[in-house]
């Protein structure tokens, strides 16, 4: 296994560009790839205003964010990811699509080099099975915003080698992240929990127990969480929210995952929350 110098990240949206800044900031050479160029360019474009707002509130040097961007070429698809020896794919939550970003890295990556995935909820030793390199293959799950949240949870796949997982974990703690290790189960740990109780806040709303901001101030000042379950979503994305909820139901297949109704139409309407202006609160007025 070669040292790391180069992290390729495919997928440049909140995920892919917190992930690609904090490896910049870290002194690694970063590789961003998504669709095309243009993806890739507007990912790093999300990069710099989220940089310069750190700089305005003091949080962060100018020339540190020069610096960190500068170790960032967009590249125009998985193919220019080769020289990377460490590789994370943060691409949409759809197990089709990253089974297909699995293969496509296995052939652009060096043979040595190691495949991580961002994803919240899909099976590691899946994704490793698309790949000729199911040893090398390792969940890698950053919180959002990446470079404010400060836990990394690592999932091993069933053939998942302890030279990966240990590189893997030296490498998140190289980037200021404190680490968990979760079995190979739907969701992991983190979303095993949050989900299930995003998806109850929804059937709150559904139900009309409450108002959304009764629901996340009661979240708030009754259970001591920073965020509300329902602006949380929105944050996260409503799309990924589902996405996961769906793979618990149909990956555990107990019917208390099934996710609310008012989370699938607010996805189906496009609402799919702060990256789009609109989800459980709408952002254009706020
Ligand atoms: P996002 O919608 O912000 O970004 C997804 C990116 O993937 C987009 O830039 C899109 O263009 C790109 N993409 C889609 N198809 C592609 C393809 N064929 N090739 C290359 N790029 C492609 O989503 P996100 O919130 O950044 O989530 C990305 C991943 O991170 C998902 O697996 C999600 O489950 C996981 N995740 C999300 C959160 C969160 O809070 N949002 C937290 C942890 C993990």
């Amino acid at each position: 296994m070669s040292e790391i110098k180069t992290i390729g990240v495919l997928g440049a949206g909140q995920m892919g560009g917190g992930i690609a800044q904090v490896a910049a900031q870290a002194g690694y050479e970063v590789l961003l790839a998504d669709m095309d160029l243009q993806h890739a360019e507007a990912g790093k474009g999300r990069i710099d205003k989220f940089m310069s707002r750190a700089v305005t509130k003091g949080k962060l040097d100018a020339d540190a964010k020069q610096a960190a961007l500068a170790r960032i070429t967009c590249v125009a698809g998985i193919e220019d990811l080769g020289p990377a020896e460490f590789a994370i794919e943060a691409a949409t939550e759809n197990v089709e699509l990253k089974k297909r970003l699995f293969r496509s890295l296995d052939r652009a990556l060096n043979k040595d080099a190691i495949l991580a995935t961002n994803t919240s909820s899909i099976s590691i030793t899946l994704l490793g099975a698309e790949t000729h390199r199911p040893a090398s293959v390792v969940g890698m799950h950053f919180m959002n915003p990446v470079p404010i949240m400060k836990l990394v949870e690592l999932i091993r796949g069933l053939p998942t080698d302890d030279a990966t997982y240990e590189a893997t974990k030296a490498l998140a703690t190289k980037l200021g992240k404190t680490v968990i290790t979760s079995k190979d189960c739907p969701g992991f740990i983190v979303n095993r929990i949050l989900i299930p109780l995003i998806n109850e806040a929804c059937f709150a709303l559904q139900e009309g127990l409450g108002t959304a901001e009764d629901i996340d101030t009661g979240a708030k000042l009754g259970l001591n969480h920073p965020m509300g379950p329902l602006e949380l979503a929105d944050l996260i994305g409503l799309d990924t929210c589902l996405a996961i909820a769906d793979v618990l139901l149909r990956e555990l297949g107990d019917d208390k995952y099934r996710a609310a109704n008012v989370l699938r139409m607010h996805v189906a309407a496009g609402w799919l929350g702060r990256k789009t202006g609109r989800g459980f609160y709408d952002y254009k007025k706020r």
